[in-house]
Order: structure tokens, then C-alpha cells, then sequence
């Protein structure tokens, strides 16, 4: 089972993941947990460049490392471990290319899409869990944590209203796969929900 989350920076994924880890755990289910960028090694030189370098990094440049990252993710880490019955619980796939490079940079949905496809030979998540939120309610949330949020005061919020829109656009055209939470509910309310879901898929 491969599990996604997405949504904007501070809409609450890593709280989630953690949440959901330990769930699954507790009945019994081998789990990796991983993010993109930064997954394996290699990825974390990738995250380093993507990260460090935004705002001056070309678009199209910035495009091809996500995807560089994914590839080497996907084949040497997410791969096996599905391989081996694991659950995967990965925070950030191809979707949030999609909303950051394809809308965000303006790169275009359809054509960054296909460069993630071709990255992963293909692989799309069982579910995937989008955390949606106000961008203006995620940098007060980053703020009042004290976490660096100096990536989203570099951005314009138009950069951040077109990366959101296209994340429920993305939900809106594929409901199957796609669960979508307002992630300014409760972490605890939010996660029940996701359990229910993650039930569903085996019960189905
Ligand atoms: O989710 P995480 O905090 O690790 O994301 C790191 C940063 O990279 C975030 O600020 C996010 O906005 C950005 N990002 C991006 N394009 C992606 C994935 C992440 O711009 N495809
Ligand atoms: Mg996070």
C-alpha cells in the first residue's frame, strides 16, 4: 500500500505521517515512512540544491531535480519496500510537482506530470492524502512554531494561492485516489479520518 500526503507547507503532512505510522503499527504493519525531496542520499544532495538555491534556480531546473529525486527514490527505496509488503507513508509525490512546479512555476500540469510519470515508470500512490489550507493560515502556523518560514515569505502569495488551487484540482479529477481534509480541523479528528480511509482500502 502506498499512502501519499500533500498540501501546502504547514497544512500538518509530518504530523500525520507520524500519526499514521504509529497506527499502522500498532496493528501489526511494516512501515516506512519517507519524504520527498530528500529520501535517500542522493535525494538529500537534490533537496540541498532545490532548497538552497530557490528563487535563482531556473524553473525548468528545478522541474528535473524534483523529478531526478523521485526516480532514485522511487526505484532504490519506495520500490522495494512495497515489494516487500511494507506500507509506505511518503510525504509529497508527483502532486505536489505538479501544484509547485506545473502551476506554481508556471511549467505547466500536463507536461510536468509526464516528466514524474516517466521518473517513476509510472507508479501513482493507492491514496492520497491532501491536507488543504489557507496559505495565509499555514505561514501563522509556521510562524507561531518557530519553524524557518522564510521559504514562504520568498514566495509571492499568488505563488502559493496557484499551488493550492491546483492541489484540489487535482483531487477534483481523480476522487478515487484522492481523500481531501481541511487541515485547519484537530491533528486527532484529522487522523481518524485517515484511518477510516486506510480501513476502507483493506476492507475493500
Ligand atoms: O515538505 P517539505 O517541507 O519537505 O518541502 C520542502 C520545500 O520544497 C517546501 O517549501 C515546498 O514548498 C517545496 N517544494 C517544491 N516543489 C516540490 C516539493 C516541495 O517547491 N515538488
Ligand atoms: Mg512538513
Amino acid at each position: 500500500l502506498f499512502i501519499t500526503l500533500e498540501g501546502g507547507d504547514g497544512a500538518g503532512k509530518t504530523t500525520q505521517s507520524a500519526l499514521l505510522e504509529e497506527w499502522l503499527r500498532a496493528r501489526g504493519r511494516t512501515v516506512v515512512r519517507t519524504r520527498e525531496p530528500g529520501g535517500t542520499e542522493v535525494g538529500v544532495l537534490i533537496r540541498d540544491i532545490v532548497l538552497h538555491h530557490r528563487g535563482e534556480i531556473a524553473a525548468r531546473a528545478e522541474a528535473l531535480l524534483y523529478a531526478a529525486d523521485r526516480a532514485h527514490h522511487i526505484e532504490h527505496l519506495v520500490r522495494p519496500a512495497l515489494e516487500r509488503g511494507a506500507v509506505v507513508i511518503q510525504d509529497r509525490y508527483l502532486d505536489s510537482s505538479v501544484a509547485y512546479q506545473g502551476a506554481g512555476r508556471v511549467l505547466g500540469r500536463d507536461e510536468v506530470r509526464e516528466l514524474s510519470l516517466w521518473a517513476t515508470e509510472g507508479l501513482l500512490p493507492d491514496l492520497t492524502v491532501l491536507l488543504d489550507l489557507d496559505p495565509t493560515a499555514a505561514r501563522e502556523r509556521l510562524d507561531a512554531d518557530d519553524k524557518p518560514f522564510d521559504r514562504l515569505e520568498a514566495e509571492a502569495s499568488a505563488f502559493h494561492d496557484r499551488v493550492r488551487a491546483e492541489f484540489l484540482a487535482l483531487a477534483a479529477a481523480e476522487p478515487g485516489r484522492f481523500l481531501v481534509l481541511d487541515a485547519s480541523r484537530s491533528p486527532a479528528d484529522l487522523a481518524t479520518d485517515i484511518q477510516g480511509r486506510v480501513q476502507a482500502l483493506w476492507d475493500a
